[in-house]
């Protein structure tokens, strides 16, 4: 399989060799064949006729690919999840209710009580939150990891370790993950390299390219693109081997429930995602609905258009703030003066993204100020809208962390973090300047 994002080989529907545009409007879709419906319908729908009793138990048995109850698929959500694939590069995806549910099914597959794993301390607080807290309960350890520091990943990494996660472009801060240098760290220690690829999406960065086991999104963010879904999924290469040793049984070992199947061996390279439906989506639940699918559907096929958009404004505004006397410091991968600026021409080359962050000399206060001062910037909790969006993450989304957490995650007191959307670029910028100007 290749996995150039241009071509996926694996794949023996014929127009898997398309560019990525095309891919982004038909991958996974096909005219409704009763109706000739062309956009996708929403099978606003639960459950599924057998043909026969024969039928039904072939589908039970997994000896069939079919839909039984959409809890565990449905058709508007698979034409999602071929979508999926098929931009990253990979083999298979599992779409589910959010970014967090994609994160726990994605854990859920080869952990077990007493493992652990190595995660980026530059990550969503949300997520380190998930993986720092609530992972315990499950008894999966977290280890938080400067991962510019290839020695401190290495040392980190115990018997017990199951996989390296980061974020290709770190919410919120314009932190870019050299993604090659992690995926040979993984390698060598035989365990998976995980990228949440929210932020970049597979228009800007392809993480398979660079040697990435897993992919994981937030679709809420830039992939829906219009503020109206939560949702996520899981996108797997289909290259990671399971049985090089021990540590995935969760995949390779016999499962009782399927009459003592191995998923490795009988799946293959889709293991993953025939497990992450059959026993992920099964006995966990968190499904996604078939509405939020098709809106997500809908918001991809301007991905490329968007994101083009998102990144010349952000790296415009930007620029602004940078030259600003209230601005102490602006964190975004576009501009030169970032330590992070080789690294987003290497894994992003058309553009580093809409998100980042930057610093007000007036601190804590300041902060509260702006955030309350804008009117065209909607101060609110998401990113990745056709809007702009505006938050004081030390207030809002990074608040249930200490200050030492805040401030390695990029969140400190002063900062502030931006959602660069699609309008007028100057409008967005006066919309700044007058909410800057209040400061003083
Ligand atoms: C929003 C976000 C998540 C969580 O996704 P939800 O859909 O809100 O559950 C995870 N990672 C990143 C980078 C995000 O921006």
């Amino acid at each position: 399989m290749s996995n150039d994002g241009n071509s996926n080989d694996g794949n023996t529907d014929p127009r898997a060799a398309f560019g990525f545009e095309t891919r982004m409007i038909h991958a996974g879709a096909q005219p409704e064949p009763v109706t000739g419906a062309r956009q996708t319908p929403i099978y606003q729908n639960t459950s599924y006729v057998f043909h026969d009793v024969d039928h039904a138990a072939s589908l039970f048995n997994l000896q069939t690919f079919g839909f039984i109850y959409s809890r565990l698929t449905n058709p508007t959500v698979a034409v999602l999840e071929e979508r999926l694939a098929s931009l990253e590069g990979g083999r298979g995806a599992t779409c589910c209710a959010s970014g967090h549910a994609a994160q726990i099914l994605t854990f859920f597959a080869f952990m077990e009580p007493g493992d652990g794993f190595i995660a980026s301390n530059r990550l969503y607080g949300g997520s380190i939150t998930q993986f720092g807290k609530t992972f315990k309960k499950f008894d999966w350890h977290v280890t938080f990891v400067d991962v510019d520091d290839p020695d401190a990943v290495r040392a980190a990494i115990t018997p017990k370790c199951k996989a390296i996660f980061v974020e290709s472009l770190a919410n919120p801060g314009g932190v870019v993950s050299d993604l090659e240098s992690l995926a040979a760290i993984a390698k060598e220690a035989g365990i998976l390299l995980i990228v949440d690829n929210t932020m970049a999406t597979p228009y800007l960065c392809q993480p398979f390219n660079w040697g990435a086991d897993l992919v994981v999104h937030s679709t809420t963010k830039f992939l829906s693109g219009n503020g109206t879904s939560v949702g996520g999924g899981v996108v797997d290469s289909g290259t990671f081997d399971w049985a090089q040793n021990d540590k995935f049984k969760g995949l390779t070992a016999p499962e009782p429930a399927y009459h003592g199947l191995s998923f490795y061996e009988t799946f293959g390279d889709m293991a993953f995602t025939t497990h992450a439906h059959a026993v992920g989506l099964r006995d966990l639940g968190p499904t996604m609905a078939p509405m939020n699918a098709f809106q997500t559907l809908l918001g991809i096929e301007t991905l490329s258009l968007r994101m083009e958009r998102h990144c010349a404004n952000a790296a415009q505004v930007a620029r602004y703030l940078e030259a600003h006397p209230a601005v102490a410091w602006v964190s975004c991968a576009a501009l030169e003066s970032s330590p992070y600026h080789e690294l987003a021409r290497k894994y992003l080359p058309r553009g580093a993204g809409s998100v980042f962050t930057f610093g007000l000399k007036g601190g804590f206060d300041a902060g509260i100020k702006m955030v309350e001062s804008c009117n065209l910037f909607s101060h609110l909790a998401n990113i990745g809208d056709s809007r702009s969006l505006i938050l004081h993450p030390a207030s809002t989304t990074h608040r249930q962390l200490t200050e030492e957490q805040q401030i390695a995650a990029g969140a400190g007191p002063d900062v502030i973090r931006l959602s660069v959307g699609l309008e007028t670029v100057d409008d967005l910028i006066a919309d700044l300047d007058q909410a800057l100007a209040a400061l003083d």
